[in-house]
This record gives structure tokens, C-alpha cells and sequence, in this order.
């Protein structure tokens, strides 16, 4: 009797579809010895819990798309991280956010760019890949859409934080003529991206992935960044790989890099971890550009890659395992 048991065992085991998530809560020079424990134990609660939420939908049987929704809420609600409540501010000092979605199953996806009363720019960009013909809509536009959509609008005043606000005012400060990329008020970040990103693999093997920003400190009114540029930002093909980007965005976008990760491992038939390696750490570094992505594979496995000395960022991969991160 125990043998049967065991011989219809064994292979239900070894045929359970992997399921796995990554997150992230942007790049950057984060100081180890700058960290107060305190600040380091908030973000890494924060990081658990949106890990948690995105891998209980997965978890439950549901899809890669409600598990990064679910995830990135949980950081756009956060002050802690430059998406939703406590992004930064434009040079004029208002909030404008940038969010996309895509998924891997027939590479539909939805975006966002300079919205500002959207409480929660991810669930925009799923309206707008879900409910309308387009890709992307920004602005006016974007707000009056999700109006429809029936989406909690704000006033702009909600992603406001002192925090946020003292950056502004450095950076202004400090003087520096294009958005800043620099960002020294905080002691233990200096050039700091805070974009939170998620991606999935679901138990019926579809990848989504999803970043939601308030793009750079300091930006000009209306410059948008790579966050919600498919291709840039983000990109999600179940032939290959699912990415969500942090970084300086105008590299970003010159450099493709969701897409291109995407496309070395597809066409070259190279590992996830070798495609995000060559392209974050040769490609870009070759062009200056500083930042980092996280990413899944068709079977689940997890990878994060970046070019500074930290990435906010956390998973539980395919055996279960949890793992929270912050430094290099
Ligand atoms: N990539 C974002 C942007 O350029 C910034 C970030 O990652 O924090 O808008």
C-alpha cells in the first residue's frame, strides 16, 4: 500500500506548476552604515507584506496579473516608496505618476503617464489594458478615463510628504539644471530611484509584470520616464521572461532594456540571469545609465540585477522561500 501511495505521489509532485514573485522598490546608492535600523526594518515590513500579498493570490490559484496588481498596491499606499502616497515631486511640486501592466499570455498591456488625481496609477493602467482599445493614455485624458472606470480620484495633495518635499527643496538647491537624478537628502540614499515594480508567474504559467512611479525629484512638468513604456519600463512574454525596471528612465528608454532582456534570452536562447546581466551591467554601465531590474522565467526562477550599491527588493521563489533585500 505505501509503495501505491508513494508511486502516485512522487510524480504529483514533481508535475505541481511552479508559481514564484519578485519586487521591487527602486535602485540606487542605498548606505548601509547610513541606515538607521529603524528606517531598514520599516521598508523591509513594507516589502514582506507586499510580497505576501501578491504571492497569496498565486498561492489561491490566482493570476499572475491579481498577484502584481496586489503587490504594488501595497507599495503605492506606502510613503516609503516613490509610487501613489509619498512620490516625488515635479520641479513645479506637484505629483505626477507614471504606472503599466503587462502580460505574458498575449502580450496585451495597459500604461499611464502624468496622471495626477488617480489614487492608485496600477489599477489605471489594468483599466486601460483591460477595458479600452489602447495602450497608453496620459494627463486629462488618463483622469477622465479612470473616472469612468469608476477609480478613486485625489486630490494631488494626497501623494504629498514632507520627506519628499525637503528632497525638492535640496535639489533645487544644490542647483542642478535637469531632473535630478541625485538625491542627497536623505542620508542613507544618495542617488536614489524609488519606482516599486512586480513581477508573477501564475500556476497556469502566465507572467505579468507591473511598475507604478513617480518618476525622478526635480523632473520637469510633463517628462515622462521608462516606467510606463513597454518595452522600457516593463515587458512580459510567457515565451521568455517577465521585467520590471528602476533606474535613470531616459536610459532606460534608449536602451529598451525590458524588451531586450527579454529578447536575448528568447533569440540568443541565453538565461534570464545572463540577458539581464549583460544588458544592466555591460549595455547600460557602457552608457552611464545607473538602476536595475527584477525578473521571472517560464519556470519560475527569480532574478534581480542592478548596477548600485542597493535595490529594495524581496520574492518568494518557487520552493516557498521568502527573501527580503536592500543592499548589495
Ligand atoms: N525609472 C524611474 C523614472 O525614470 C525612476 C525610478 O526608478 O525611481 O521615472
Amino acid at each position: 500500500k505505501l509503495l501505491l501511495i508513494l508511486f502516485i505521489w512522487i510524480p504529483t509532485m514533481s508535475l505541481a506548476a511552479p508559481y514564484s514573485i519578485v519586487i521591487h522598490g527602486g535602485a540606487g546608492t542605498i548606505l548601509r552604515d547610513k541606515m538607521s535600523p529603524g528606517v531598514e526594518a520599516d521598508y523591509r515590513r513594507v516589502l514582506t507584506k507586499a510580497v505576501k500579498a501578491g504571492h497569496s493570490v498565486l498561492a489561491h490559484g490566482g493570476n499572475s496579473e491579481d498577484a502584481v496588481i496586489q503587490a504594488i498596491l501595497v507599495m503605492e499606499d506606502s510613503a516609503l516608496f516613490n509610487a501613489g502616497h509619498g512620490a516625488v515631486f515635479t520641479h513645479n511640486g506637484d505629483v505626477e505618476l507614471d504606472a503599466s501592466i503587462m502580460r505574458g499570455t498575449d502580450l496585451n498591456a495597459g500604461a499611464v503617464a502624468g496622471v495626477k488625481r488617480v489614487r492608485n496609477p496600477i489599477l489605471l493602467a489594468q483599466q486601460v489594458m483591460q477595458n479600452s482599445p489602447h495602450v497608453m493614455l496620459m494627463g486629462d485624458g488618463a483622469e477622465d478615463f479612470a473616472e469612468a472606470q469608476g477609480l478613486e480620484l485625489v486630490d494631488n495633495s494626497y501623494f504629498h510628504t514632507e520627506r519628499r518635499r525637503r528632497q525638492l527643496e535640496r535639489v533645487i538647491a544644490s542647483n542642478q539644471a535637469v531632473a535630478a537624478s541625485e538625491d542627497s537628502s536623505d542620508d542613507f540614499e544618495t542617488q536614489k530611484f524609488s519606482t516599486v515594480g512586480a513581477v508573477a508567474l501564475d500556476q497556469a504559467g502566465n507572467i505579468t509584470a507591473g511598475t507604478s512611479t513617480g518618476g525622478m525629484t526635480n523632473k520637469r512638468y510633463g517628462r515622462i520616464g521608462d516606467s510606463p513604456i513597454i518595452g522600457a519600463g516593463t515587458y512580459a512574454d510567457n515565451q521568455a521572461c517577465g521585467i520590471s525596471a528602476t533606474g535613470h528612465g531616459e536610459y532606460f528608454i534608449r536602451a529598451a532594456v525590458a524588451h531586450d532582456i527579454c529578447a536575448r534570452v528568447k533569440y540568443q536562447s541565453v538565461d534570464l540571469g545572463t540577458a539581464a546581466t549583460a544588458v544592466i551591467n555591460e549595455k547600460l554601465v557602457q552608457m552611464g545609465g545607473a538602476g536595475g531590474i527584477i525578473g521571472i522565467d517560464p519556470q519560475g526562477n527569480v532574478v534581480y540585477t542592478f548596477n548600485t550599491t542597493g535595490m529594495y527588493r524581496a520574492s518568494i521563489d518557487k520552493s516557498g522561500q521568502l527573501d527580503v533585500r536592500i543592499f548589495r
